[in-house]
């Protein structure tokens, strides 16, 4: 699994952007990295991961595995070693001091941040009524709904399932694309994005949250926004 901070970071690592990164790279509407034919990460070649300096978290945290509830509590557990897997696990120390030595700290942040509004998110859909919508097929499937729209982040309007669509593919997400949406965000705003890795993440999660801002209002909701109180 990606998310959106982390195709930014493999993106920059290859110097290409998150549009063209997830339509090269990755398949299930952006959230997962392609493998080739045979099984191997699309990433991986003799030498190691072409983007080891921003590989995802998931990486980081192997063997461990990290699993959220609905409520976004976690726990981390270990995975049964992969066949293919050179790498040598250890038994010695704690979690807390394995999480240290791979410098998940930012990363865990962003994901529990992503998480926070993408539960804010599915809530809000189930307010608005949008999966019934989709049940009687006004287009996309839910996955492609849920995650639309930070770029029209304070339109009032309903996610408008805007997506990049590879041929023969599932498209993929806006949510997933930070370039695209902040390219959209910024233009509405009359101001540059940045170029900077965490300033773009950090204004993605807040045009998130401004986009579910507004569709709070429109169910006339006090917006419930920890983004908003955070610093840009
Ligand atoms: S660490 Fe391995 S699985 Fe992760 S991106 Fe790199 S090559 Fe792919």
């Amino acid at each position: 699994m990606a998310g959106p901070h982390e195709v930014l970071g493999m993106s920059r690592v290859l110097g290409i952007g998150t549009t063209e990164f997830l339509a090269l790279y990755t398949d299930n509407g952006g959230t997962t990295l392609r493998s080739e034919a045979d099984g191997p990460c699309v990433f991986l070649t003799a030498s190691g991961c072409r983007v080891h300096p921003r590989r995802p978290l998931v990486c980081r945290l192997y063997p461990l595995g990290r699993m959220t509830d609905e409520t976004g509590v976690e726990r981390f557990g270990v995975f049964p070693a992969q066949p293919d897997c050179e790498a040598e696990a250890g038994h010695e120390g704690t979690v807390s001091s394995f999480l240290e030595s791979q410098g998940v700290a930012p990363y865990l942040e962003w994901s529990r941040r992503y998480g926070e509004l993408y539960r804010r998110m599915m809530g809000l859909l189930d307010r608005l009524d949008i999966q019934g919508k989709v049940d009687a097929g006004e287009g996309g499937g839910a996955a492609e709904a849920a995650p639309a729209g930070p770029g029209s982040a304070g339109s009032g309007q309903e996610p408008d399932r805007a997506s990049h669509r590879a041929p023969d593919r599932e498209p993929i997400s806006s949510w997933q694309d930070i370039d695209a949406s902040l390219a959209e965000y910024c233009a509405a705003k009359g101001s540059t994005p940045p170029r900077e890795i965490d300033e773009a993440i950090a204004l993605h999660l807040r045009a998130i949250g401004e986009w579910l801002d507004g569709l709070e209002l429109q169910l006339g909701e006090v917006p419930n926004n920890p983004e908003g109180a955070r610093e840009p």
